[in-house]
């Protein structure tokens, strides 16, 4: 335990008075304040109240100037989390008692007062708060790791769209990895905030085995399947047949015959846009391509791909 709290006794019999006091430096208090009646006690306990203190307060049920029921509820009042114990002669099942129970006090305790049940109230007082203590610790870090949980996928939100133009709604899900509803009113505020715009329905090209559009075209020559290609122009020499790119024809010599190659049209023809293998030399008007999904790695044609549907954003100031 910490340093303990204030102790505010409500006792018009100095006696008893000093008898608490004593019992409870035993148990550690250290500030206790001794008040004979009741107005003195209202005084002294909206005075600690205001230093930000939450005294435990021993109340006497019979005292000369004001009885326990009003001065209970003035310092519930004050303070509705106030712990008051009530120092009673009488048998808790007497009427008077029953009532301030019911109006909020929290324990009894019976006179004359003895060590041993003061050390239970006390004891148990101390691991309720600790107890108390250690849940909204436990709420507090909860909600602190749910913040950060939420300021992560904003980050990355922010990042998806910083990295791009325009972005369809299902292509940001899929590369967080999640939809949530968080995603949803996330993207909500930026369009609020404009910065980004609503630029309707896109249709995307998905994984015809996990449906994400998380997917990346590629590109391999259609006779070795490699990805090592370059795109050139190609000339064909019509006397011997020989195609291949427009630099080996140095000087408008054929690489193949050694003969000069003269009117286009004529003895030549060039071939524009083509594909030229690095690894296996063949050329093609045409490369293969597939699609491949970056989340469970499925290959896929075109022409086998699911399309699915989202709205389009616009990243407009970001
Ligand atoms: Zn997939
Ligand atoms: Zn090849
Ligand atoms: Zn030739």
């Amino acid at each position: 335990m910490g340093i303990k709290d204030d102790v505010l006794i409500v006792e018009d019999s100095p006696a008893i008075g000093m008898l608490l006091k004593s019992y409870l430096e035993k148990l550690g208090f250290s500030q206790i304040h001794i008040c004979n009646n009741g107005a003195s006690a209202i005084s002294t306990f909206n005075d600690l109240i205001e230093q930000k203190k939450l005294p435990i307060v021993f109340l006497d049920y019979m005292l000369p100037d004001m009885d326990a029921r009003s001065i209970l509820t003035q310092i519930l009042t004050l303070q509705p989390n106030a712990r008051v114990i009530l120092e009673t002669a009488t048998e808790k099942d007497d009427e008077g008692i029953k009532e301030l129970i019911r109006l909020g006090v929290y324990q009894y305790i019976e006179k004359p007062i003895r060590f041993e049940s003061l050390k239970n109230i006390i004891d148990t007082l101390e691991k309720e708060e600790s107890f108390f203590q250690k849940e909204s610790e436990q709420i507090t870090m909860l909600k602190n790791a749910e913040e950060k949980v939420l300021e992560k996928t904003h980050e990355q939100i922010d990042f998806i769209l910083k990295s791009t133009h325009q972005i369809s709604h299902n292509k940001i899900t899929n590369i967080l990895g999640y939809s949530t509803d968080a995603v949803t009113s996330y993207l909500q505020k930026l369009l609020q905030e404009g910065k980004i715009i609503e630029i309707g329905e896109k249709k995307e090209i998905a994984c015809n085995q996990c449906d994400s559009v998380k997917t990346s075209q590629v590109f391999f020559c259609p006779n070795c399947k490699g990805s090592n290609f370059r795109s050139g122009k190609l000339i064909e020499h019509y006397d011997c047949g020989n195609i291949t790119e427009e630099q080996s024809y140095q000087d408008d010599i054929c690489p193949n015959c050694k003969k000069e190659i003269k009117a286009l049209g004529v003895d030549y023809r060039i071939m524009k846009n083509h594909y030229i293998c690095n690894d296996c030399k063949e050329f093609f008007p045409e490369i293969s391509t597939e699609y491949i999904c970056l989340k469970c790695e499925n290959k896929f044609k075109l022409e086998d791909g699911r399309w699915k549907n989202s709205t389009c954003y616009k990243v407009v100031n970001m």
